[in-house]
């Protein structure tokens, strides 16, 4: 009924360490996309300094992406990247919420929501992150701390944007970790999370929603994990600083 295009992204944080580097891993990457490769939509998500030099690297083959943004659009804020500045360089996907963002640099859901909507407001689209700790989790708790992040996170978007929107699941205690959540339970809370969202919105737009898992995702986990109903793509930290690995997991196999 409802066709869904796998999105498989990557999330490179605070590497590499090099222009050259950069480059090179970005190309790699792009390599591995061939005409066999499904039909994903993929993207990557790397450092400010490192976009236009990915750009150019990628030709196009894939989508680079932004790690974050400052909600303001300009003023005295040191060091702050805006918007405008990201979509006036081809940026089309940008981060929020990351769990790194949230727990080292406190960025709250009312914050992670304005950054969301100046993404959305400026044309360019928006991945939200969303997951629950450890102790949330041994608590049965992941499905209502989704909700919360789910609901504030995405307060003020309009039903006709959500186009421009994807939520990945990503469980705190499976990010960085190597224990990636079993396809079950990740299925299960992306079950609840779409749930949530046909309550915020409707039903149409819980269907539509693209909504991907990250945490600890390997060339070994991924297809399972792409053969559950609600698991849309993947969101990936370590494995998408290899090429081999990310090369394998945008090949992914239903
Ligand atoms: C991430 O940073 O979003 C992530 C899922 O990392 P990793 O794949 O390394 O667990």
């Amino acid at each position: 009924l409802y066709e869904r295009k796998p999105f498989i992204s990557g999330n490179w944080k605070l590497n590499p360490q090099s222009k050259d580097e950069a480059v090179a891993l970005a190309s790699g990457i792009a390599g591995s996309i061939t005409e066999s490769s499904p039909d994903a939509e993929v993207a990557l998500f790397v450092p400010y300094v490192f976009i236009e030099s990915a750009q150019s690297a990628v030709g196009g083959k894939l989508s680079i992406g932004a790690e974050g943004v400052c909600p303001q659009g300009n003023g005295a804020y040191t060091g702050a990247i805006s918007a405008p500045m990201l979509n006036s360089i081809g940026v089309n996907w940008v981060l929020a919420g990351h769990s790194e963002r949230r727990e080292i640099f406190g960025e709250t859901d009312e914050y992670i929501n304005e950054q969301c909507l100046k993404i959305i407001d400026e044309g360019m689209s928006v991945m939200l992150c969303i997951g629950e700790s450890l102790a949330e989790f041994e608590q049965d708790l992941a499905g209502s701390v989704c909700a919360v992040q789910l609901k504030k996170g995405l307060k003020g978007i309009k039903k006709e944007d959500l186009g421009r929107v994807a939520i990945a699941y990503e469980p705190v205690w499976a990010i960085g970790t190597g224990k990636v959540a079993t396809p079950e339970i990740a299925q299960s809370v992306h079950e609840t999370c779409r749930s949530i969202i046909a309550k915020i919105y409707d039903d149409e737009a819980a269907q539509d929603m693209r909504i991907l898992y990250g945490g600890s995702v390997s060339p070994e986990s991924v297809d399972d994990l792409m053969k559950q109903p609600d698991i849309d793509g993947a969101l990936v930290g370590g494995a998408s600083l290899d090429s081999d690995k990310f090369g394998r997991i945008i090949n992914f196999q239903k």
